[in-house]
């Protein structure tokens, strides 16, 4: 039978309990346990697929094509497994399915309440995963913050969980802030003793205590949030800021945190964690070589989460390479082909972001003319290789007015156009081409030097695809399709041969990198930098170091 740890947030929001779970999960990975994290997202959307990403940041994309929260992404990168549509559940989809439920005839002659209906079905969702024995461990995040109105059936479930499963079999990890009160020189307890109080209050009794600080803690701190909140000493937890959010699991190894759950939960401990090639990421990591600075051009570079995916990968390909990569933001809205040189100026490859909407198009397009023009090595993701496919057109192909039917649905030349599958649907949520599909790649490519396969599957999300009709034309012209799905004819990658390194996909490899097993595309992409890097030092060393500093 699985254990199950849930783990609770306190105080604020953003505390980190996403990389906080994926650590202990890590752990207790090293250490031989079958594991897996699961999200629950407190709001009403079924998923977070229609959310902006100002609101939600990234949407993360399952192999089975969930829609999900950016944590999953965390989950996958560090346990290097991949997750589902189980593994994120939001009010509005336990709601969804009780309310179908009672239309359906299911609850005949009840009144539907949240206690019991709403809450059996939280934990029916928690008790899924363990049930097909497959983990030895379920680790449960319980989005929101302790207190917040949407939390509390999901607290209540956590409360009936602990009592009908037993202590050996569950526990529950609450993360909290300590402050620095920098006049006062001090660390303060308060505020955790008061979200230890809430969570109380609704009857679940935190296990374990995580602190996030910024200031290291002393013994006597731990001791005092031990004795205002009834844990061992042992059982609270230092998680200090860390340059990298790749150290926490050391962290967390360093205060014992994995030993501590499995001591409560009687797992026998049987090995140490087994974390070489993790260690061996992070010495990389930290002692890098070289660097290189790549433009990441996007519409929604003002928040950072909003390509989560895209700048861990850049993580994990630049230790790979022994290389810091620098992200220099560059928004696509204000790039015009006049100050499109400047703009890019110093940077050692572009990289086209996936997005939506007509908004900041021409910057894209403009970007990446200069990119092919001037042999800086390109990487388009999605929306992204779409904008390359039209600027090809546009500029070489001698289509003008080429488009994608998602920005000017009345273009002469629709390069770009709604797949036949599409052209029907009007619902927005959860209607895309979304998950794993097949790809073949084709000999002698870039893609093939990539990948070093024949076949691949990547995951999708996406509405709009290269339009076949063109194929002839453009690989006559010079632009390659190097990769198509073998059962549909869709073009996946597109490539420029003759270029140092241009390569679009349709697909999202962002989404599949993971600390041991770095995307070989971000791999390839920033060898590529690399070597560009090093020509433009080699041709013009001043130049090339005045240009990186001014970044
Ligand atoms: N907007 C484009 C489409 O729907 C690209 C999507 C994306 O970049 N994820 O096809």
């Amino acid at each position: 039978m699985a254990k199950y740890i849930f783990v609770t947030g306190g105080v604020t929001s953003s505390l980190g309990k996403g990389i906080i779970a994926a650590s202990l999960a890590k752990l207790l990975q090293a250490r031989g346990l079958r594991v897996t994290i699961q999200k629950f997202d407190p709001y009403i959307n079924v998923d977070p697929g229609t959310l902006n990403p100002y609101e939600h940041g990234e949407c993360y994309v399952t192999e089975d094509g969930a829609e999900t929260d950016l944590d999953l992404g965390h989950y996958e990168r560090f346990l290097n497994r991949p997750t589902s549509q189980a593994n994120n559940v939001t009010t509005g989809r336990i709601y969804q399915t009780v309310i179908n439920k009672e239309r359906e005839g299911a609850y005949l002659g009840k009144t539907v309440q949240v206690i019991p209906h709403i809450t059996d079905e939280i934990k029916r969702r928690v008790l899924l995963l363990g049930n097909e024995g497959q983990y030895d461990i379920v680790i449960t995040e319980v989005g929101g913050t302790v207190g917040d109105i949407e939390s509390l059936p999901y607290i209540e479930a956590v409360r009936q969980l602990q009592w009908e499963l037993g202590n050996e079999n569950c526990l529950v990890v609450h993360l909290t802030l300590i402050p620095y009160l920098r006049a006062a020189k001090e660390l303060k307890t308060k505020p955790t003793q008061h979200s230890v109080r809430m969570l109380s209050e609704n009857g679940v009794h935190p296990d374990i205590i995580v602190c996030r600080t910024e200031e290291p803690m002393t013994y006597d701190l731990k001791k005092k949030i031990a004795l205002f909140c009834n844990v061992n000493v042992d059982a609270v937890i230092e998680a200090n800021d860390v340059p990298t959010i790749y150290e926490v699991p050391l962290e967390m190894m360093r205060e014992k945190l994995d030993v501590i759950c499995m001591q409560k939960l009687h797992i026998p401990i049987r090995q140490e964690p087994e974390l070489s090639r993790w260690r061996e990421f992070l010495d990389k990591l930290k002692y890098p070589k070289s660097k290189v600075t790549v433009g990441l051009v996007g519409k929604y570079v003002e928040l950072q989460d909003a390509y989560k995916s895209i700048l861990e990968s850049f993580i994990h390909a630049g230790a790979v390479n022994e290389c810091k990569v620098v992200v220099q933001y560059i928004h696509s809205e204000f790039i015009t082909p006049e100050n499109v040189e400047e703009k890019l100026a110093g940077l050692d490859g572009v990289l086209v972001a996936p997005g939506f909407g007509h908004r900041g198009i021409e910057g894209k397009i403009a970007a990446i003319q200069y990119a092919r023009e001037h042999q800086i090595p390109f990487f388009g993701i999605c929306l992204g290789m779409q904008c390359a496919v039209i600027e090809f057109a546009r500029h070489v192909m001698g289509l003008a007015e080429a488009h994608s039917t998602e920005m000017n649905p009345a273009t002469p030349d629709p390069v770009i156009d709604l797949m036949e599958e599409q052209k029907k649907i009007t619902a927005k949520g959860g209607t895309m081409r979304l998950g794993a599909y097949p790809c073949e790649i084709k000999p002698g490519t870039l893609a093939e030097k990539i990948y070093g396969t024949r076949m691949i599957s990547e995951r999708h999300r996406h509405r709009y695809e290269f339009n076949n009709r063109y194929l002839e034309a453009m690989e006559k012209a010079g632009m390659i399709a190097s990769g198509i799905n073998p059962e549909t004819g869709l073009v996946e990658i597109i490539e420029l041969p003759g270029h140092p390194f241009f390569f679009g996909c349709q697909y999202h490899p962002e989404l599949k990198s993971t600390v041991e097993n770095p995307h070989p595309a971000f791999v390839a992409f920033i060898k590529a930098a690399k070597s560009y890097a090093e020509g433009r030092k080699a041709s013009n060393p001043l130049h090339a170091e005045s240009s990186i500093h001014a970044i």
